[in-house]
């Protein structure tokens, strides 16, 4: 049975890789042990774990003096740690600047607010979340611990299409990005982030594994408060395992990871993604029926949030769109309509399907 799974995660994951772990489950490469079986501090999961780290590592070209953490919390807790990490560099209580550009981000600033003076630089407020404020516009402060964005909005569909240049406003300050729902969808200059962090639960695996991407001077500075499991020099020292990480998630982690390698890594799947984009944003241009309000230049890749203007033809259209197995598609209850994420595991075959039904129903009723 083929479907096409459009949810915003967990999501899709490739087939290829499902087979592998259906294959491995009771019996990994003749240990006679399940993966989830295994002690993490065993030959043969910390083989896997090296495999997981040195592989994703080649495909963001992570720099030496980045540290790659597999952690757990998901991004929400990422919200917490990271000011619990970074905010100590500075005289307390330290600022951190936020860029508002959708629920995500709105939920980092929520959360960062126990731990720092928060400034909105910029909020996409004002243009009802439909473009990320213009970066001219961003008002930083001088002595920012650093600077938050989240690069795709996985609810609003919004996304970076550059890494905004922060150094000169904040005096050095880092860049942060949540990147859960759009990390390894593209080329990415890791240089230019203090830190990158992303649930895996979209285009990397299972629910449960937080990848988090530091840079090795922001090591080393938690609060005194910050929990042991999430200090980033902890969790360092200890190659992720400091406590129990979630070995399964990074077993199917790893698996993804070899799955993007044999199929041209990110610059590969970043064309895909722009095809697969595009494919579907010219059909929802091209229709009377059908609408994206995201500014062109902001609108992601990965998540395409779409409404009907008679609303009334919602129930309609699901019913429809389920009936042809393309699974997955209403929208987030905050802002309702449609939404579509095609991720890198969505095959253009998805989309194309997608398409289809999209301009099939406006003929119907169109
Ligand atoms: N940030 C972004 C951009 C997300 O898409 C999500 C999950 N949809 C989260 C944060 C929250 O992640 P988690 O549920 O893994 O904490």
């Amino acid at each position: 049975m083929t479907v096409y799974n459009f949810s915003a995660g967990p999501a899709v994951l490739p087939k290829e890789v499902l087979r592998q772990a259906a294959a491995e489950m009771l019996d990994w490469h003749g240990s006679g042990m399940s993966v989830m079986e295994m002690s993490h501090r065993g030959k043969e999961f910390i083989s896997i774990y090296e495999a997981a780290e040195r592989d994703l590592r080649e495909l963001l070209a992570v720099p030496d003096n980045y540290r790659i953490l597999f952690m757990q919390g998901g991004a929400l807790a990422e919200n917490a740690i990271v000011p619990l990490n970074l905010v100590g560099r500075k005289a307390q209580p330290a600022t951190v600047d936020f860029i508002d550009t959708g629920s995500w981000s709105a939920k980092s600033i929520k959360e960062a607010q126990k731990y720092c003076k928060v400034n909105v630089a910029a909020s996409a407020a004002s243009n009802r979340y439909s473009a990320i404020p213009a970066r001219d516009s961003w008002q930083l402060s001088k002595d920012a611990a650093y600077v938050h964005i989240c690069s795709n909005e996985t609810i609003d569909g919004i996304e970076y299409h550059y890494v905004p240049d922060v150094d000169a406003d904040t005096g050095g300050a880092p860049l942060v990005a949540d990147m859960s729902s759009h990390i390894l969808s593209r080329a990415v200059d890791v240089s230019k982030y203090g830190v990158i962090y992303g649930g895996a639960q979209k285009n990397i695996g299972p629910a449960g594994l937080t990848i988090v991407i530091v840079r090795d001077d922001l090591i080393g500075h938690a609060l005194p408060a910050c929990p042991s499991a999430f200090d980033w020099k902890l969790v360092a020292e200890n190659n992720s395992m400091y406590n129990t990480p979630p070995t399964y998630g990074i077993y199917i982690a790893g698996l993804v990871f070899q799955w993007l390698k044999r199929n041209g890594g990110v610059a590969a799947m970043e064309l895909a993604n722009i095809a697969k984009a595009d494919l579907l944003y010219d059909c929802l241009d091209g229709s009377r029926l059908f609408e994206n309000r995201i500014a062109p230049e902001c609108r992601s890749r990965m998540n395409v949030p779409f409404f009907l203007r008679d609303e009334s033809l919602n129930d309609a259209f699901l019913a429809g769109a389920k009936e042809r197995d393309l699974l997955q598609l209403k929208g987030h209850k905050s802002v309702g309509g449609m939404r579509a994420s095609i991720y890198n595991a969505m095959p253009i075959e998805g989309v194309r399907a997608l398409v289809d039904y999209l301009k099939e129903f406006e003929r119907q009723h169109g």
